[in-house]
């Protein structure tokens, strides 16, 4: 009988296709495989990026359509199939290859994606970088490719106060340092911690937070920075928080926490390990 000898289609193999999605190396294959909204597209064009670099090349596909790509095979039809930034992730490239970018485009594509299908109050993403020169430079570049999308990128700074109230704009005439609406906050650990420290920034505003990325993620998770970084992730309530990792370099314990990290999430994800 020729059905017993076909290989089996285990849950096993599935995940194994989660692990590599087709790679992708324009920019423009981005739109019709993972419904990419259009303005995104164009501001990547409108900034010059046409071919990935090999860390994009590897970690969109990843970020942007884990679940798709094995539920559809590569064409997502329907938001719901776009599905995205379905896996936590450590990305190890060397400085100069472009890893904002790779973070960049999948985590505005997720809140684009996210704002279509209901009403969001409150940041939902948080990108952490170790100095505000770099933390600036993100929110930065993150604000070109957002441009039109009506995703908010905030730099936060010192004497911010975060709002989970997005909706209202009153507070615009107020002497005081108006609170951050924003849908990503951009900051350094020890800025963010101030914000999450002061008394008008209740702790909703960020229990929407969705995405945590550790950029330079060896440094903030150094003896310099952890507890400062710890101190934020541990502020997020958000139990499908997805945690992204970005690093030149990873010394051997931080390789062990991040797993450490990701593993037991995973566990408890598909229900095998300890909840
Ligand atoms: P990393 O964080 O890995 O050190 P950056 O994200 O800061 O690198 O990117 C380094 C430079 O490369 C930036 O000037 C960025 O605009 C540029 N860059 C990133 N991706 C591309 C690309 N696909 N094509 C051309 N230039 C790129
Ligand atoms: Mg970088």
């Amino acid at each position: 009988d020729q059905k017993k000898t076909a290989p089996q289609t285990s849950g096993r193999q599935d995940q194994a296709t989660v692990l590599y999605p087709e790679p992708v190396s324009h920019f423009d294959n981005l739109g019709p495989r993972y419904r990419i909204s259009k303005a995104l597209l164009r501001n990547i064009k409108d900034n010059g990026y046409t071919t990935t670099t090999e860390v994009q090349l590897g970690a969109l596909p990843l970020l942007l359509g884990s679940r798709a790509d094995v539920l559809t095979q590569g064409a997502v039809k329907t938001d719901e199939e776009a599905s995205v930034l379905d896996v936590d992730l450590l990305s190890i490239a060397p400085t100069g290859s472009g890893k904002t970018l790779a973070f960049m485009i999948p985590l505005i594509h997720a809140l684009v994606l996210s704002r279509r299908s209901q009403t969001i109050s409150g940041p939902q993403a948080i990108i952490l970088a170790p100095t505000k020169e770099l933390a600036s430079q993100i929110a930065n570049e993150g604000r070109k490719l957002a441009l039109n999308t009506a995703i908010r990128i905030t730099n936060v700074r010192k004497g911010m106060h975060i709002d989970s109230d997005q909706s209202s704009d009153q507070d615009a005439s107020s002497k005081d340092v108006p609170p951050v609406k924003a849908d990503i906050l951009v900051s350094t650990p020890a800025a963010l911690r101030n914000a999450i420290g002061d008394v008008r920034t209740s702790s909703r505003a960020l229990s929407q937070i969705r995405f945590l990325v550790l950029d330079e993620a060896d440094v903030l998770l150094d003896p310099l920075f952890r507890d400062q970084t710890l101190a934020v992730w541990n502020a997020l309530s958000n139990p499908d928080l997805r945690l992204g990792f970005w690093s030149a370099t990873m010394g051997s314990s931080i390789e062990e926490l991040v797993k450490a990290t990701i593993k037991s999430r995973a566990e408890k994800l598909s229900g095998i390990g300890p909840s």
